[in-house]
């Protein structure tokens, strides 16, 4: 339920519309807009009288969410949602961002590529357990240096509830990765920590189990969403494989039909293949993404994990222009094609 307050409400009739859902044993999620202030609830709404809230005092309306994935729907926030980090403005019209370095932190130079958010994994998620399965701290410390050094802000994943502190401390923005979209716990102590959180689609998750784990992080107090395409599992059958995942880029503009908040694209994970990442990373900004994932390394052959998708700096400077071009040419042109990219409105 959204329970939208007429702008003439007053404060008291807000706090008796809040005191109703908690005397129900529910959390209210309160969003004070510029001229309305919108209410949803956190809970099992079934317990709350429709009727009664929508006859109180300073309430406009209230209307039933028909999705399960109510507080981060279109139709309880409406318009696209801007997440800032530092100066960074991610989302709604704002040109594309770029978060771009190795897949696992290593010591060695850090390549220094003209994107706007600096990544690196320190505790990596692997299938196997003789794999490489990161720095941890000490990869920690090494990316928050060269933020530093390059003064971008962080990325980097979160593998364990254990760690969420420890990782929040040193990063800016919180991976919560594929593997672990499912996990319930991870997420919402990530989401206390109130920091941005850069979520993954599990690459086996239907869209709507997606969001409804996304909803999770916004549940627990923090509208700091980033939302990742980063590919589903691929057909093969007993064929080869030519690709070691699939970039859904259908999920791109079904996401923000469905959602006010940024979505990225990764067309490394989704990809897995250098000469991909180019092409689908074109694609993607056409399809509505709000900036880009993507794996660099100077010395792919020398990677501690996933070499085979990291592309060069110098590579991926031209991924960068030529997105940017893509995404200037669609803002800049008059066809309702364009408008509809912009607003994530794409009609049939
Ligand atoms: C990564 O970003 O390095 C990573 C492991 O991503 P994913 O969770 O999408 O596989
Ligand atoms: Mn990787």
């Amino acid at each position: 339920m959204s329970i939208v307050m007429k702008p003439s409400a007053t404060k008291d009739e807000i706090d008796a519309v809040i005191q109703k859902i908690k005397s129900s044993g529910l959390r209210a999620d309160v969003s004070s807009g510029e001229y309305q202030t919108v209410i949803g609830i956190v809970g099992d709404e079934k317990k709350v009288d429709f009727d009664q809230v929508k006859s109180m005092g300073g309430v406009f309306d209230a209307i039933r969410i028909q999705v399960p994935y109510r507080l981060i729907s279109r139709s309880y926030i409406p318009d696209d949602v801007v997440v800032k980090v530092g100066s960074i403005a991610i989302g709604k019209d704002n040109p594309p961002v770029y978060m771009a370095g190795p897949c696992s932190k290593c010591v060695r130079r850090h390549p220094s590529p003209p994107c706007q958010f600096c990544r690196g994994g320190a505790f990596k998620p692997r299938t196997s357990v003789h794999s490489f399965q990161g720095l941890g701290v000490e990869g920690l410390e090494h990316l928050e240096s060269v933020g530093k050094d390059l003064g971008m802000p962080t990325v980097t994943e979160i593998r364990s509830e254990v760690d969420v502190e420890l990782v929040a401390r040193h990063t800016d923005v919180l991976q919560i990765g594929a593997r672990n979209m499912f996990n319930q716990d991870l997420i919402e102590a990530a989401a206390r920590t109130g920091k941005p959180i850069f979520f993954k689609r599990g690459f086996s998750a239907q869209i709507d189990e997606y969001l409804s784990f996304a909803e999770r992080i916004v549940a627990n107090g923090n509208r700091n969403v980033l939302l990742c395409e980063r590919g589903i599992m691929p057909l093969g059958g007993s064929f080869k494989l030519q690709t070691r995942f699939t970039l859904d880029l259908n999920a791109v503009p079904v996401l923000r039909k469905e959602t006010p908040f940024p979505v990225i694209a990764d067309p490394s994970h989704g990809t897995g293949r250098r000469d991909l990442v180019l092409p689908m990373s074109r694609a993607a900004i056409a399809s509505g993404a709000h900036g880009l994932m993507i794996e660099v390394h100077d010395r792919p052959q020398e990677a501690l994990s996933d070499g085979a998708q990291a592309v060069l700096p110098q590579e991926l400077k031209k991924i960068i222009n030529v997105s940017d071009l893509v995404f200037k040419t669609i803002r800049d042109s008059d066809s309702p094609f364009s408008s509809d990219i912009r607003n994530g409105t794409a009609r049939a």
